[in-house]
Formats: C-alpha cells, sequence, structure tokens
C-alpha cells in the first residue's frame, strides 16, 4: 500500500525511469521513419540526451537507496504504441514528420509534467539535494518539445499539407471498362 508521499515520490521515479527507457528504445525508430533533416537531428540530439536522463534517475535512485527498475509505465506503453502505428500507416514524408513531431511532443509533455511534480514533491520532503537533477532533466525535455515545436511550425506543418494525396489505386475501375 503507498501511504505516504515518499513512497508514491520512489514509484514515481521508477515509473519515469522505465518510460525514459522506453522512449530511449523507440526514438531510433522515429529518427529513422523521420525525412526532414531537422526531425531526424532533434531526435537523434534527444537519445544522447535520454541517456543522460536514464543516468540521473539511477543517481537519484542511489540517493533514495532504491532500486529505479521494477515497474512498467503504461501511460509510456500506450504511447510509444501510439507513434508505432504512424509508423506504419502513415505516407512516410512530410505528413508521417508531423506525425512523428506530435507522438515525440507528447512523451515530452509526459516527462515534463512528471519531472515537474518530482521536483515539487522532493522540495516538500526536503530531498533537495536531487532537485539540481531533476532541474537539468526537465530543462532538456522543455528545450526538446520547444525544438520539435520549431520544426513543425518551421517547415514540417506546411509540407505536410502541400503533400499531395496519390493517385487511388485503380480497383474497381477495370471491371467498369
Ligand atoms: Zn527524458
Ligand atoms: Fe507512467
Ligand atoms: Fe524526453
Amino acid at each position: 500500500m503507498t501511504d505516504t508521499l515518499q513512497k508514491l515520490f520512489d514509484d514515481t521515479v521508477k515509473d519515469l525511469y522505465n518510460a525514459e527507457k522506453q522512449f530511449l528504445k523507440a526514438m531510433p525508430k522515429m529518427a529513422k521513419a523521420a525525412t526532414n533533416p531537422q526531425l531526424k537531428t532533434a531526435i537523434a540530439d534527444h537519445i544522447k540526451q535520454t541517456e543522460g536522463h536514464v543516468t540521473r534517475l539511477e543517481e537519484v535512485s542511489k540517493f533514495l537507496e532504491i532500486k529505479p527498475t521494477g515497474k512498467v509505465c503504461k501511460a509510456a506503453q500506450g504511447l510509444v504504441e501510439e507513434a508505432q502505428e504512424h509508423l506504419e500507416e502513415v505516407a512516410p514524408g512530410p505528413v508521417l514528420d508531423a506525425a512523428i513531431i506530435v507522438c515525440a511532443q507528447k512523451n515530452e509533455h509526459y516527462e515534463i509534467c512528471s519531472y515537474g511534480t518530482l521536483i515539487a514533491w522532493a522540495t516538500q520532503l526536503g530531498l533537495n539535494s536531487i532537485v539540481p537533477l531533476l532541474q537539468q532533466t526537465l530543462d532538456e525535455e522543455t528545450a526538446a518539445n520547444d525544438g520539435l515545436s520549431k520544426v513543425a511550425t518551421g517547415a514540417v506543418n506546411e509540407e505536410a499539407d502541400a503533400a499531395k494525396p496519390k493517385a487511388p489505386a485503380a480497383k474497381g475501375k477495370a471491371s467498369l471498362k
């Protein structure tokens, strides 16, 4: 039974540790599927940062004297599944890029919310020495999200809007002749 803010804090660290790892595994597929070079770079850069987020949560766990493993973040599972669906169903090019951006930004928002809350709880619990670690990651998640917005509004959304539908498959037509 989770009956203290400290236990809830520990559980949320574990949840986020698992979320970071799931995103870390999913991001190379998103980078590979992206066409826009700025988007590819933005995701590649964030993969490197995310490795640091995992390490920081390991440091936080060490401080808390807990193991960060053992929890599955169901929200991240859903977000990753949704992204995978787009990779399978959206035509490669700017429209898929727009889909990848919204998925990546949903991931960032989940993390931004989680780190923001952990910082508030850590402060409340007097765990001041881990606040800078959490804050550093929060700043990087925020910057990643802002970077994705710039890629979207800078080029991808307009290009996606200009994408022409592929000529419909000739199914049915042949039989009418
Ligand atoms: Zn992260
Ligand atoms: Fe979660
Ligand atoms: Fe992130």
